[in-house]
């Protein structure tokens, strides 16, 4: 497979390995954004449902180094998988990081970490 050259093409390979991992059973599409604006805050990422399927967005801002970019995603993915908590993240009465969601961010991270995640998303394409 390709060698990502950039946090962009390295996040569709981050992205592929979670679904691969962690099926979450609807489709998911991943934008990057200039910023995520909420409430006078700036946000990493946010995951919102659009229909039957989930979207991520993440801040070109705020996700400037690939490690900050793969927590950032890996924290959307938990939501994902939480189905019932893939809310506009900055929205109070939405906002859901119970848990049940830190539990299955801490799964992911640790195999990313510890695991052999970061080898194996090297496995899926850039694009
Ligand atoms: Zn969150």
């Amino acid at each position: 497979m390709p060698k990502a050259r950039n946090r962009f093409e390295r996040s569709n390979q981050v992205l592929a390995w979670l679904k691969h991992e962690w099926p979450c059973g609807r489709p998911v599409r991943l934008r990057w954004r200039k910023e995520i604006k909420g409430g006078g805050e700036q946000y990493f990422g946010e995951t919102w449902r659009d229909g039957r399927s989930l979207v991520i967005d993440l801040s070109r801002r705020r996700n400037r180094h690939w490690a900050t970019m793969v927590e950032s995603l890996c924290h959307e993915w938990a939501h994902c998988v939480l189905w019932g908590s893939a809310t506009i993240e900055h929205n109070p009465k939405c906002n859901d990081h119970s848990p049940a969601f830190w539990a299955q961010y801490g799964e992911i991270i640790d195999r990313w970490s510890h695991d052999g995640g970061a080898e194996q998303a090297n496995e899926f394409g850039v694009s």
